[in-house]
């Protein structure tokens, strides 16, 4: 959530320290600081509020070492004090922090009764003075013994004008990533702010602590360099007005990618290289929890349906922060699916470490290269959609259906599908990225239609089968953006609740495509019709007669019945984008959310 970047090198600290928050902001954040070791007196600018409303006033200090941070409070209210680096009680040692230190309050009594002098109300205060009081002219040893202390997650980036010439680095369940350039390093919680600079970067794992000085630096453990694939301007808005749009608007793009060079049409299968490793023992697999956070947990819905459907494999999808506390039954035949945009879910990744410690197959679908899941996973599947920068997920769900299509076909045709289903479904999957351009064509009837809706405060999304999780991620999609109440409902459930609420200020959005549910779903659209409510159907291509029940339609292509929701979902992600826009919110990064969701 929180973004950290760090520099060393021979060129001045600032403004790359400055470009890098800049490429972090997409995440959201509350206030941000600097510091940067000049020789002499140590530079500390932090301020609540956007880098942007300060940047005339900026000094520009000298010093080729520093540190920066956009925070996403946890702990402490949003204040100037609060905000990062931190400091010990000489101002001599500075810190970052992304996570949550846990026993913060235990600690804080005790250095408070030593003699330390507090300046804020933050957890991460107390890292830095534990560092002051571990110093013994080794920063990182100093780090080493705090970090011994502390219990909770954390990426830092420590400075210090006492052991000047390094900066030195740790993680353990926040993501933290080292740039190795020509002559300089950088240190970051995410590729965007290195990109700039260099690819070739290492990312750290848990308890690992890394050491970064002018030449040379050293972890404790040797790892391979590996190489981001994203392109530079990817990160970019590339002339739409906000990255949410742009990454509706790349779908066609992403789904390409997702499917490149793994459908294998005449085979009926699908070659996902990242399973072949474990084929034997997925074969072997009698069950699968999917466990997902959010956006991706409606992805993972409509997975459940296609693996029961198709590969004939009991699945039960599970929320992560559920699925951490409750007592699941796992037995040794289970499979364990994580699938997460960012990589970097706290909640995911604890339940990935539940579940390792049982000794389960584990698998990730994940969209960042090298992130905790796709490193901690025994093999998985990169869904390829390229980086995403707007909170609001888009192009990355649609994506994670399409693997988890692929791991239907790969798992499906390990057991009894047949050779002419699994072509039909490679055949139709292969059509989806042409069919998605298609739906984008009608952004501007979209536009349209939420003007037309955009004043209604409340509103239903039903569907049924494959396109009830459709209908939670339409409903999920216009909260966050549009801060538009919404309920994602189950066609058949209405009648035993949700029917109370329908009125004439109480639109209806039914996901009706043509399919094996198609008049179970019109005799619910005839329920609400009946009580006054306003109805919009996103229904098949061809279908005029839906035209006499509702108030609008938007069409989509007609596809299997499986793959619906891939492209049933654009209308609504177009719906809720527009409706944000017209309603006057930031899009792009809406209120009190953030991306990567890197706490608990
Ligand atoms: N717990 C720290 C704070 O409240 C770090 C939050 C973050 O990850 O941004 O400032």
């Amino acid at each position: 959530m929180c973004g950290i970047v760090g520099y060393i090198g021979k060129k001045p600290a600032f403004p790359i320290l400055l470009a890098g928050l800049k490429r972090l902001e997409y995440r959201g954040y509350d206030s941000f600081g600097f510091s940067v070791l000049d020789g002499k007196k140590p530079f500390l600018f932090k301020k609540t509020g956007k880098i942007s409303q300060f940047e005339q006033e900026f000094p520009d200090p000298n010093g080729e070492i520093g540190i920066a941070h956009t925070r996403w409070a946890t702990t402490g209210a949003v204040t100037d004090a609060n905000a990062h680096p931190h400091f010990d009680c000489k101002k001599e040692i500075f810190l970052v922090h992304n996570g949550i230190i846990e026993n913060y309050q235990e600690i804080r009594n005790q250095l408070i009764k030593e003699g330390h002098k507090f300046n804020s109300e933050c957890d991460t205060e107390v890292l830095s003075h534990l560092i002051e009081k571990h110093f013994r002219g080794n920063l990182e040893e100093a780090v080493r013994e705090t970090l011994r202390e502390v219990k909770g997650t954390y990426g830092i980036a420590v400075v210090s004008k006492r052991d000047p010439q390094k900066i030195v680095v740790a993680r353990l369940s926040s993501p933290l990533l080292l740039g190795i350039g020509q002559d300089e390093f950088l240190v970051a919680s995410d590729p965007a702010a290195v990109i700039t600079h260099t690819r070739q970067v290492i990312n750290l794992d848990d308890n690992e602590i890394a050491v970064l000085k002018p030449g040379n630096f050293f972890i404790l453990k040797e790892k391979p360099l590996e190489t981001i694939e994203w392109e530079r301007g990817e990160a970019e808005k590339k002339g739409y007005p906000h990255f949410t749009i742009k990454e509706i608007m790349e779908q066609p793009e992403s789904l390409e990618n997702t499917l490149k060079g793994r459908l294998l049409i005449n085979e009926g299968t699908a070659k996902l290289g990242g399973l072949e490793a474990i084929q034997d023992k997925l074969r072997k697999i009698k069950r699968l929890n999917i466990i997902a956070c959010g956006t991706a947990r409606h992805a993972a819905l409509v997975g459940e349906y296609m693996l029961e459907e198709y590969a004939n494999i009991p699945a039960e999808v599970d929320s992560a922060s559920e699925f951490r506390y409750r007592k699941p039954v796992l037995d040794k035949d289970t499979a364990a699916i994580f699938v997460s945009q960012s990589g970097e879910t706290a909640d995911t990744l604890a339940a990935l470490k539940e579940v390792k410690q049982r000794g389960l197959i584990t698998l990730g679908i994940v969209n960042v290269v090298g992130s905790s899941v796709a490193r901690e996973t025994d093999a998985g599947i990169y869904i390829r959609s390229g980086p995403e920068i707007a909170v609001a997920s888009t192009k990355a769900t649609t994506s994670q259906i399409a693997a988890l299509a692929l791991l239907t076909l790969f798992l499906g045709r390990q057991r009894d599908m047949a050779l002419v289903m699994g072509q039909r479904i490679t055949k139709e999957l292969a059509k989806i990225p042409e069919l998605v351009k298609k739906i984008l064509e009608q952004d501007v009837q979209i536009e349209e239609l939420a003007e037309k809706y955009k004043n209604f405060d409340n509103f239903m999304y039903i569907g049924r089968k494959y396109d009830y999780p459709t209908a939670r991620e339409g409903a999920h999609k216009i909260k966050e953006v549009a801060y538009v109440h919404a309920e994602g409902c189950r066609g058949g459930e209405l009648k035993h609740c949700e029917l109370a609420l329908i009125d004439e200020n109480f639109p209806t959005v039914a996901i009706c495509p043509s399919n094996s549910v198609y008049e179970k779903m019109m005799s619910n659209i005839e329920e609400i019709k009946a009580r006054g409510g306003p109805i919009i159907a996103v229904a098949t291509e061809g279908n005029e007669d839906i035209k006499n029940l509702v108030d609008d339609v938007i069409y989509i292509p007609k596809t299997l019945e499986m793959l619906t929701p891939i492209l049933a979902l654009i209308p609504l992600q177009l719906f809720a984008y527009h409706s944000g826009v017209l309603r006057g919110h930031n899009v792009d990064k809406p209120r009190n959310l953030a991306k990567s969701v890197t706490v608990e």
